[in-house]
């Protein structure tokens, strides 16, 4: 019997928010250590935290974007543990009421069907300060800055059956998180953290015991982290060993994960309901609109590209991957309707493959969704070829000039002028004349030779319809 990988997700997003979760200070990041911080978020005896409602709204909507149930009342709990980089001893978090409950997150299993994640369910909780232990050999130092950041942590049922499964969910929550704007979700910053559950079963057999693996931070390593640990699993399993509930620590430079708890050493974490804060209260005016703020989501939108524009499920598909590229996109098709095809073609394939080897992001882009737009224009007008264009974009985005000007500037100007161009043939036909006898005694290959010798006679720039419009009536003699 074949073995089946079972995977649940734990992910912790930060709700960004422009003040912390129950204080007023700042969550702007990379702040100078310890800065952004006060009575409340530095734990001291006697302060009390208030809600940002902000980032009750957040969580919110979110929870309303995956189908969930939005609890019109929920509450907070002390998660209490010692660590250094937790002052007050336990961190805010909702264990028994959590705002949101149930939800669905849909993805394509590697079959590319659809299928949909249930989701446990959300809840609000504060982050903890961070140790830093690169700055002395000998102490390590707290920054605080991050205490009491607002996250919410996204609980996933084991409905994931591969490390592509996991990661597909990943990538899903995460685009949906940056369409409702309720996590800027940089991986790079810490804002979007996954604990990948693993545990692996015969098909057809109950769940087996899982492990935990701990704050992996990129998609690459979320999939190498559950390979890894499927294997290591069934092979213990192989060779009469058992699977133990631990956590574990997925080391990325060694590309394996080693035990950093087990269950006996696991926190007693003496979860109780918290004094400080009243219970959340969402009245019926304030859920409905927070529910009429929410925007076109990902899916949406790619349904909206197909029909409006005609797109391939596949470039509805890319070009809805961001807010921010879809919105290039759209400017780009306002500027030039003319053909939304051949948009999405070029910014799909020939822009952000350049912005790819320059390693900027669309918002970033140097050539504005109007520059893009004169390019296509001069190529509807036949003032340059496709071909020609390509090397156009290049010189914009490296110069910044606008397309007439590097046009003008290198002399691009395609040739549509017919008699130019039938003397351009009649010099390389009379050029090659055993070519032309060859072709003329019915070998059609060498037809693709003579358009080629006239696009270099031209430097690329003659038409290539009527390039290849009048050659094969002059070639026929
Ligand atoms: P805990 O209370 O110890 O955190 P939960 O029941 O809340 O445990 O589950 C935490 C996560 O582990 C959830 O995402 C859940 O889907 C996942 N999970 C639970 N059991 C398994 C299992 N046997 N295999 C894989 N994942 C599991
Ligand atoms: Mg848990
Ligand atoms: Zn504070």
């Amino acid at each position: 019997m074949s073995w089946e990988v079972v995977i649940g997700l734990e992910v912790h997003a930060q709700v960004n928010t422009n003040t912390k979760a129950f204080c007023g200070c700042s969550t702007t990041f990379g702040a100078t250590p310890n800065t952004q911080t006060c009575p409340v978020c530095l734990g001291m005896p006697g302060q009390l935290p208030v809600l940002n409602r902000e980032v009750a709204r957040k969580v919110a909507l979110t929870g309303m974007a995956i189908e969930g149930n939005i609890n019109a009342l929920s509450k907070f709990d002390r998660k209490n543990y010692f660590y250094p980089d937790l002052p007050k001893g336990y961190q805010i978090t909702q264990l028994f009421l959590p705002i949101v409950q149930k939800g669905l997150v849909h993805i394509q299993d590697k079959h590319g069907n659809e299928k949909s994640v249930r989701i446990h369910q959300i809840h609000i909780e504060e982050d903890a300060g961070k140790s830093m232990h690169e700055n002395s050999e000998f102490v390590s130092h707290i920054d605080l800055n991050r205490s009491g950041i607002p996250l919410m942590e996204i609980v996933s049922e084991p409905d994931m059956y591969s490390a592509d499964e996991a990661v597909a969910y990943l990538k899903s929550l995460h685009q949906l998180l940056k369409f409702l704007n309720t996590s800027n979700a940089d991986m790079e910053k810490g804002q979007f953290r996954c604990d990948a559950n693993v545990s692996v079963r015969r098909k057809g057999e109950p769940l087996g015991t899982r492990a935990e693996i701990k704050n992996i931070n990129s998609f690459r390593f979320v999939k190498q982290a559950i390979e890894y640990e499927t294997q290591r699993q069934i092979e213990l399993i192989e060779d009469g060993g058992t699977v133990v509930q631990e956590t574990r620590l997925w080391d990325s430079v060694k590309n394996e994960s080693r035990s950093m708890r087990g269950k006996e050493e696991a926190h007693d974490y003496r979860y109780f309901p918290e004094p400080d804060l009243p219970p959340l209260k969402l009245s019926d005016e304030e859920l409905a609109e927070i529910r009429a703020s929410m925007p076109e989501l990902p899916h949406q939108m790619h349904t909206r590209f197909v029909s409006d524009y005609g797109l391939s499920h596949y470039d509805a598909e890319v070009l809805s991957t961001s807010r921010d590229l879809a919105a290039y996109y759209e400017a780009l098709v306002q500027a030039h309707p003319k053909d939304p095809k051949q948009a999405a073609n070029w910014l799909a394939n020939e822009l952000l493959a350049r912005l790819k080897e320059i390693n900027t992001e669309i918002a970033d882009s140097p050539v504005s969704a109007s520059d893009l737009a004169s390019l296509l224009a001069r190529i509807s007008d036949n003032t340059i070829s496709g071909k020609i264009a390509k090397d156009v974009l290049d010189d914009m985005l490296k110069s910044g000039d606008a397309v007439d000007a590097i046009i003008e500037r290198k002399g691009l100007k395609q040739i549509t002028d017919s008699s130019a161009i039938d003397d351009m043939i009649q010099g390389v036909m009379d050029a090659n004349p055993a070519q032309l006898e060859q072709y003329r005694g019915g070998k059609d290959r060498l037809f693709g030779f003579f358009v080629g010798q006239v696009m270099k006679v031209t430097k690329g720039k003659a038409n290539p319809k009527m390039v290849n419009q009048r050659l094969k009536e002059m070639l026929k003699g």
